[in-house]
């Protein structure tokens, strides 16, 4: 008995005890918890070069956009989404507006700034490991009709677009009316359509079971302009068939390596189909199949854009025209975001009212001694109407001439000049 209830005593002094600690123990969570607190800092008028460094402990995700503004200097903080003083946590989300400082109408209008000029979408097809002095056609063709290039011609191509101020976009960033570009720079496009395996030629794999892409393909040409020109912005959309790359043994790592590389891929049909001459049901098949097929490798990492093969049909009106855009194959419906026509001259800027992302022009990449719309003609057009950047992928800046032809983009603020 005695011993059973000492026992029982120590059991409930070990409680005690154990509560104790317990309690002090909590405190010091709460205490320590309470020091921690982070009040958010009234940064309006801080330079952003320094709300990095003030806010280095808050681990906030912070997001930046650029506006124009007559009293805050420029790249001083104008507005902060969290107000100073309240608590903030871990991960909290802060949208910050920074100052571009006054707007210079006068230098914007000295210096063209179009944002309602023309954007050249190139059509490439093959590029081929030949000297121009090696083919028997104009310039760089290797065909008669320049569907095939050669590499030197390439080369020259993009020392060309690099040397005349102009910087690649994405395709699918241009339809969505980003274009992400300096002051004073022109946007480019490049597409590639078919698949030929000189597009992104493989040698064979590496150690690590990564591909190993010739320098002379359309790729490793442009892999190495991204090294030489890093603010060049170097990328393109390859539209694809159900051949793919015909590399049967490397198509599924090449549809990844160029997503993963700042490159997109897009649907050409399944059989390079002529869908002005298909049913109904087999227009569907022509662009649902490929996209199925890409959606089974990439996910949702591929670009739901279709390059119409012949460029075909030649207007909307077309009763398969619908299909292209939308339909439903083997189960699936699809959506086409944007199609792409084959074509003679630049596109519209996304922000004119006339833009149509379901029926776009291309400029057929070739040379024709500077006649019937090629590389030469189309640049030279392009230097009266070429779209020019503010530098701002908020704002919309153009003469005022131009401000009957811009669209309704209510999130983007318009600058005029006169
Ligand atoms: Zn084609």
């Amino acid at each position: 008995m005695k011993s059973r209830k000492k026992k029982i005593r120590k059991g409930r002094i070990f409680l005690v005890v154990f509560l104790f600690v317990m309690i002090i123990i909590l405190f010091i969570i709460m205490f320590s918890n309470k020091d921690k607190d982070l009040y958010m800092l009234n940064l309006v008028n801080k330079n952003i070069s320094d709300v990095d460094e003030m806010l280095k402990e808050y681990g906030l995700d912070i997001t930046v956009t650029y506006k124009y503004d007559d009293l805050i200097g420029k790249d001083n903080v104008i507005s902060q989404s969290i107000k100073d003083g309240v608590i903030v946590n871990d991960g909290d989300k802060l949208d910050l507006v920074v100052s571009l400082g006054k707007i210079d109408k006068e230098k914007m209008k000295k210096d063209g700034i179009n944002e309602l000029g023309k954007v050249p979408i190139m059509m490439y097809h093959g590029i081929k490991n030949m000297k121009d002095s090696e083919t028997s056609h104009t310039g760089g063709n290797v065909d008669k009709d320049g569907y095939t290039r050669t590499v030197e011609s390439f080369r020259k191509d993009l020392e060309f677009y690099y040397e005349n101020g102009y910087r690649m976009i994405k395709l699918s960033d241009y339809i969505k009316g980003i274009i992400d570009v300096p002051y004073g720079y022109s946007p480019i496009i490049l597409t590639f359509d078919d698949g030929n395996d000189n597009n992104i030629k493989v040698k064979g794999l590496d150690s690590n079971g990564n591909i190993i892409i010739d320098e002379n393909s359309a790729v490793g040409v442009l892999e190495s302009f991204k090294k030489k020109y890093p603010d060049f912005n170097v990328t393109a959309i390859f539209f694809v068939n159900n051949g793919l790359f015909n590399q049967p043994e490397y198509n599924e790592k090449i549809l990844h390596w160029l997503v993963n590389n700042g490159y997109e891929v897009g649907n050409h049909t399944k059989n390079h189909d002529n869908l002005s001459k298909t049913t109904t049901s087999s227009t569907q098949e022509s662009i649902g199949y490929m996209y199925d097929k890409l959606d089974k490798i990439l996910g949702n990492k591929y670009s739901k854009i279709v390059a119409l093969p012949f460029g075909s049909p030649y207007v909307k009106t077309h009763e398969n025209y619908k299909y292209v855009l939308s339909g439903e194959y083997n189960g699936n419906q699809y959506e086409t975001v944007a199609a792409l026509r084959v074509g003679w001259e630049p596109e519209v800027s996304p922000f004119n009212k006339n833009f149509d992302k379901t029926f776009l022009k291309r400029c057929r990449a070739y040379d024709n001694n500077g006649v019937d719309f090629d590389i030469e003609i189309v640049f030279r057009m392009l230097n009266k109407s070429r779209y020019i950047s503010d530098g701002n992928v908020n704002t919309i800046t153009t003469d005022i001439k131009n401000k009957e032809l811009i669209g309704s983009f209510s999130e983007l603020e318009v600058i005029l000049y006169e």
